[in-house]
């Protein structure tokens, strides 16, 4: 068995000796692996519950068109999520494009004039940065007299809760918590840290809204933000939560009056949660948060596989080998660009879709700096599936994440390390 194993995986051009070290460092992490899988089918029952509970039937799995009012199917798919993250509502659409949206309908549709969003854990994702008014742009928060604060994490990680107690002021309406770094240095925070600074601020301002940039962190621990206080979670549907299958959308769900305003703003005043076609998508969105459990445990075993690899030939990985993970995002710093390139041509090599192309380092709008992309995606930019990206300068960090399932997530890291090994760039 093993032996033809090895046979597949030479056919598609790996050397015996990487093979052997890769087997090598899998054999160690099946232990991690069964905690992982463990999660894994608590978050599996805990999805099927909520179907069963929604009474998901056939007809939900057809769409509407037009208004799409009376979409039983969309309905039925937002109760199903209201109840996997145990909140009052939930706002689920394609009409939201993706993660940053959701983040600013969400933002949007719950601040007015002279509110203020505070940031706890220090910068917020790029994207942000420019619907906030952070970084100029058109149309921006700032340009309808909303203000924002960001306090940073102590260096340790931990909260700077005298600097956020200091921030707190009349007109603070949503603290913004980011669960994952993203590309920031930062770690990630686990739900319980995130339950910590909500009753935190919830003591020195009960009304305040805590919402939850939940990106990457869904299914990765039993509970969610939304567990432990948060009054809105939100996230994109290219990753975790659509499980590979939804082509589109993000979600919000949390308390029922911040929903609701989030929906005005995303349709309009007066229309809401009412309307919005969903044009046949309510299938992939159930299917693919039914798989989406299980989908985010082989990412996160993909992950682990790696930072395993790449530190046992020493280099530094983010988190390391052995911390527990709060995110399914990985960081291998390889302080030189051929060794970035050579990591992103084996991801890419590795893909189901577009293998036979090669990556290269291209001038991204919004960047200060080359950026090379690894992605042989079903879904064009789904970062569930397996995928690579760097910003070609110093430290030469290749961040990587997804893979739908753990044995293409393995396959593609020992493809990277083979065209490493190919390129003779470190001593084998
Ligand atoms: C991906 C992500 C977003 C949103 O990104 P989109 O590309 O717009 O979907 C926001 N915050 C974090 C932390 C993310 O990882």
């Amino acid at each position: 068995m093993e032996d033809r194993l090895k046979d597949y995986y030479m056919s598609l051009g790996i050397d015996e000796k990487v093979y052997d070290y890769c087997s090598k460092v899998e054999e160690k992490l099946l232990s991690r692996f069964r905690e992982i899988d463990k999660t894994a089918e608590k978050n599996q029952i805990k999805v099927i519950k909520a179907m069963q509970e929604a009474r998901l039937a056939e007809h939900h799995l057809y769409g509407s068109t037009g208004y799409g009012y009376n979409d039983d199917g969309r309905d039925a798919v937002e109760k199903i999520y209201a109840a996997v993250f145990h909140t009052e509502d939930a706002l689920v659409r394609q009409q939201i494009i993706c993660g940053t949206h959701a983040l600013t309908v969400a933002l949007a549709g719950n601040l007015r004039p002279g509110d203020e969003i505070l940031s706890v854990a220090g910068k917020v994702y790029d994207t942000l940065e420019g619907v906030i008014g952070v970084r100029k742009e058109k149309g921006s928060l700032a340009e309808y007299g909303i203000t924002f604060q960001q306090v940073d994490l102590r260096p340790d990680g931990s909260w700077d809760y005298e600097g956020i107690r200091n921030a707190i002021n009349a007109h603070t309406k949503i603290i913004e918590i980011q669960r994952s770094k993203g590309y920031d240095v930062r770690p990630t925070l686990s739900v319980a840290m995130i339950g910590d600074i909500i009753t935190f601020v919830k003591s020195i301002k009960p009304d305040v809204i805590c919402m939850v940039d939940n990106c990457y962190g869904e299914f990765v621990e039993e509970q969610e933000p939304s567990d432990v206080g948060a009054d809105l979670v939100v996230g994109s549907l290219i990753k975790n939560p659509g499980g590979g299958l939804a082509p589109i959308g993000g979600y919000i769900c949390g308390r029922k009056e911040y929903v609701e305003q989030a929906a005005y703003r995303l349709t309009t005043p007066g229309i809401g949660k009412e309307a919005g076609a969903s044009l046949g998508v309510s299938r992939q969105f159930a299917q693919g948060l039914f798989l989406a459990p299980n989908v985010t445990a082989s990412a996160l075993k993909g992950a682990i596989f790696a930072s395993n690899i790449y530190e046992g030939l020493g280099f530094k990985t983010v988190p390391d080998a052995k911390v527990e993970r709060h995110d399914i995002i990985q960081a291998v710093e390889f302080g030189r660009p051929e060794l970035v390139q050579a990591f992103c041509e084996g991801i890419q090599a590795a893909a189901p879709v577009d293998s036979f192309v090669t990556p290269e380092p291209w001038a991204m709008p919004g960047y200060d700096s080359e950026v090379i992309m690894a992605a042989g995606a079903f879904i064009s930019g789904s970062s569930i599936e397996l995928s690579a990206d760097a910003p070609m300068k110093e430290p030469y960090a290749v961040y990587f994440q997804g893979g739908l399932t753990y044995p293409h997530a393995k396959f593609g890291i020992m493809m990277s390390l083979q065209k490493i090994v190919e390129k003779k760039l470190i001593l084998w």
